[in-house]
């Protein structure tokens, strides 16, 4: 059963509960002090050192169950010595007489009142722990003790025959018949718990025949003494070793509550019985040993309860502190590594890359092998450094190591290897690669003066940014100055960005795409335009990566695929049958309802689906059968045209040529570049070219600067060309004058 993990703090009802009895505690202490300091001379020696005796047992019990921490020792020592002090206390004053006093029923209510709390609150916590059934020994022990208490309270105080006595006794047979049959249950339930359930019953049953026998046949209630004090002697000796607590978070929080009530009512009842003592005395050599019996199986159960939490919060502080798969210390452990750092030192963010791919084709398993050994690795790299590793997220880990970050960036290439050697170290993972980019910050022993100790975990995850954005950075990069600014810059960057596209601000150009052989303009490339009032004009390589990070850029996108379709219709694009392209991202292409979106516009135009053409990259084509892949078949289906962009910059990976409906392959503008220059470029595009001719592929090539260029791609027959040679983006009001426009075909193909 699943319930929320409550604080160690005590509720409400437990302070009200517990002020109420430290009233009454002094409300029956006091006089009795008072009375006692007058007979002291009564005192018999033979009580007091046995009372002695329990102090010391009680006392030193806690010391040796509770190795450890300080605090619990230091209550149960108290709680312990409550108990002690109120044992020896009985001893001193039992023939004491202070003649008749209303007291004993006070005594009477109050101590069955604390007894019939007990036995409600222990029930009601089986009740609720449902599957928790040793929570009912518990229930049945302390229901035990305090019947036994009680029952020594009628006794001394002579109540017996009158109406006080009957209703007392019938309370303890209740509860004793409830003590008897939770046994039963426990006992049939778990068979391991017999011996000890059999022992709690017999003495319920036994205390509960003394209680009603003793005013009218001593010898009966004598021997149901001793078979209370058999009973009581099988559960301590049978009773589970550890405590019948559960480990875990649920348990813990349990056990300490029944801590509270085993320190705080068995102590008050004592008081209470210690007064009622003083009252009226009555000596009995069975009852004194049943009683400490009693006290004994409450004391040890006390420790061992003790016992329990306190190994449990060991594996809980542990477990909050370390992860559990790779056995590294985790981010919790680093954030106080962080608060109060002794020197200076580098922390290092390394996010490993690659993982999923492992996961993906060999399964979790795998991956988590491939985690293990980068943990390992890591950490054998960074200890003889005097340096410490950390898990802080699924593919983060953090290393600590001294120094600044000048002095410390020098291993980094060691501990960047470090992770990639892990999937060599795993049978069949060797062909993934495992790659990691760090992210370095300083921590400074004035970090905690200076305010906020997460400083450098902020900036260390700034600077693994930096170092994702920049391949050219060798996979790392240090927290500085500009790397702060740059953060900066996205940040506004991103707020102006939002304000631009809630308010309509982005503007759309387009960038003529023209025939190689003919020279007309069959396609417009619409491009999204920022002039921010603060930021001046902000290129779209940036503000659409900024996009990309917050999720703005499906609103942004939508803005643009509108904004272009309206215009181009106002301009006659579509009615000149000449197409308009519009760039997609991949976010875009995964929120809900793209397609839907895309059907709407073309519809609310009355615009022919094929005249629309959508840009994507190949990233949306590398993950098979994701959402993406769907929405473009559905697209592609809609009649829409699919265009690659920038092809031979990332994966060209062909293999989704033939699964996905594509239209379009766009060359992208590196490739042409290198149409001119000394290497392969030439051969490269000319494969290209053929392979998408081969297909039935319309090829744009990107980036058309000069006449050479274009005549070079018209000798290789590709089809569209897109570049400055013609046009760069142009405004609306210029889209009419782009259409009519016949570009100049220049002459043959150098070479
Ligand atoms: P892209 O899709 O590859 O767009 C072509 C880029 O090349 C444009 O840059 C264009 O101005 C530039 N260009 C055109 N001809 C030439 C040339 O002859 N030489 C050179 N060196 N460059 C040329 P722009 O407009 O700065 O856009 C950059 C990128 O921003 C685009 O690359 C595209 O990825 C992205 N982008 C632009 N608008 C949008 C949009 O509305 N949505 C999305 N998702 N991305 C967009
Ligand atoms: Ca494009
Ligand atoms: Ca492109």
């Amino acid at each position: 059963m699943d319930r929320p993990v409550e604080p160690l703090a005590m509720t409400f009802h437990q302070h009200a509960w517990r002020a109420a009895l430290s009233a009454a505690v002094l409300v029956v202490s006091a006089p009795l002090l008072v009375a006692a300091s007058e007979h002291w001379h009564d005192g018999r020696p033979v009580l007091l050192a046995t009372g002695l005796g329990w102090l010391a047992v009680t006392v030193l019990m806690p010391f040796l169950a509770l190795k450890g921490t300080r605090s619990g020792v230091v209550r149960f020592t108290a709680s312990a010595t409550l108990w002690g002090a109120g044992t020896v206390l009985a001893g001193a004053f039992p023939t004491a007489t202070v003649g008749p006093v209303p007291f004993p029923h006070l005594a009477h209510a109050v101590s069955l009142a604390g007894l019939a709390y007990i036995a409600f609150q222990q029930l009601r916590h089986a009740r609720v722990a449902g599957d928790d059934q040793p929570l009912l020994v518990e229930a049945s022990l302390f229901a035990t003790v305090m019947a036994a208490l009680s029952w020594d309270v009628f006794g001394r105080t002579g109540h017996v025959g009158d109406g006080w006595w009957q209703a007392s006794a019938s309370l303890v047979v209740l509860i004793a018949s409830f003590v008897a049959a939770s046994a039963v249950v426990l006992a049939v339930e778990h068979g391991a718990l017999r011996l000890a359930c059999f022992g709690l019953g017999l003495a319920a049953v036994a205390t509960e025949v003394t209680a009603v026998t003793a005013a009218h046949s001593p010898r009966a209630a004598d021997v149901a003494v001793l078979l209370a004090l058999v009973g009581g002697l099988l559960l301590l000796v049978f009773q589970p070793r550890g405590g019948f607590v559960r480990h875990g978070g649920v348990a813990v929080t349990q056990a300490a509550r029944r801590l509270r009530l085993a320190v705080t009512l068995p102590g008050a009842a004592m008081l209470l019985d210690i007064a009622v003592n003083t009252v009226d005395p009555r000596v009995d050599g069975l009852l004194s040993a049943y009683y400490g019996a009693a006290i004994v199986a409450a004391a040890v159960r006390q420790a061992a309860t003790a016992r329990a939490i306190d190994r449990t919060r060991q594996t809980l502080s542990f477990q909050a502190q370390h992860d559990p798969l790779t056995g590294l210390q985790n981010r919790t452990a680093l954030a106080d590594a962080l608060v109060e750092p002794d020197r200076t030192q580098s922390l290092v963010i390394l996010e490993v890359s690659g993982l999923d791919d492992v996961t993906d084709v060999l399964g979790v398993a795998v991956g988590e092998d491939v985690l293990r050994a980068a943990a390992a690795n890591l950490r054998e790299h960074v200890t003889p450094l005097d340096g410490t590793t950390y898990r802080v997220r699924h593919d983060e880990f953090a290393v600590l190591l001294p120094g600044s970050p000048d002095e410390s960036v020098r291993h980094l290439p060691h501990v960047l290897a470090a992770v990639s050697a892990a999937p060599l170290q795993v049978p069949g993972a060797g062909r993934f690669p495992v790659a990691a980019v760090a992210g370095v910050a300083r921590v400074d022993p004035g970090a905690r003066a200076a305010g906020d100790a997460t400083l450098p975990l902020v900036h260390a995850d700034l600077a693994l940014r930096d170092a994702r954005s920049n391949p050219g950075l060798l996979g790392w990069s240090v927290y500085s100055g500009a790397v702060a600014a740059q953060h900066a810059r996205r940040l506004l960057v991103r707020e102006r960005l939002a304000s631009a596209v809630a308010e309509g601000c982005i503007d759309v150009h387009f960038q003529p795409i023209v025939d190689f052989t003919t020279g007309r303009v069959v396609k417009f490339e619409a491009l999204a335009r920022w002039d921010d009032r603060e930021l001046g004009r902000v290129s779209p390589v940036e503000f659409v990566a900024v996009a990309e990070e917050s999720n703005l850029v499906v609103a942004l996108g939508e803005h643009v695929l509108r904004r272009a379709v309206s215009t181009a219709h106002a301009a006659g694009v579509f009615d000149a049958e000449v197409r308009l392209a519009v760039n997609v991202s991949v976010v875009q292409l995964q929120s809900p309802g793209f397609a839907e979106v895309v059907r709407e516009i073309l519809s609310g135009y009355r615009i022919s689906a094929h005249l629309l053409t959508l840009e994507l990259t190949e990233s949306v084509f590398l993950d098979s059968d994701s959402p993406a892949e769907r929405v473009v078949t559905e697209l592609a289906r809609l009649g829409c045209q699919i265009a690659i962009d920038d092809f031979g910059t990332g994966y060209s990976a062909f293999g989704y040529l033939d699964r996905l409906p594509v239209h379009v392959l766009k060359i992208d503008r590196s490739l042409t570049q290198s149409l001119t220059g000394e290497g392969n470029g030439r051969s490269v595009v000319t494969a290209v070219v053929d392979l998408a001719n081969n297909l039935g592929l319309t090829v744009v090539v990107e980036g058309v600067e000069t006449d050479e260029e274009a005549a070079i791609c018209r000798s290789m027959r590709a089809g569209l060309g897109q570049g400055w040679l013609y046009s760069a983006a142009v405004t609306s009001d210029r889209i009419i004058s782009e259409l009519e426009r016949e570009y100049p075909v220049s002459p043959e193909a150098v070479r």
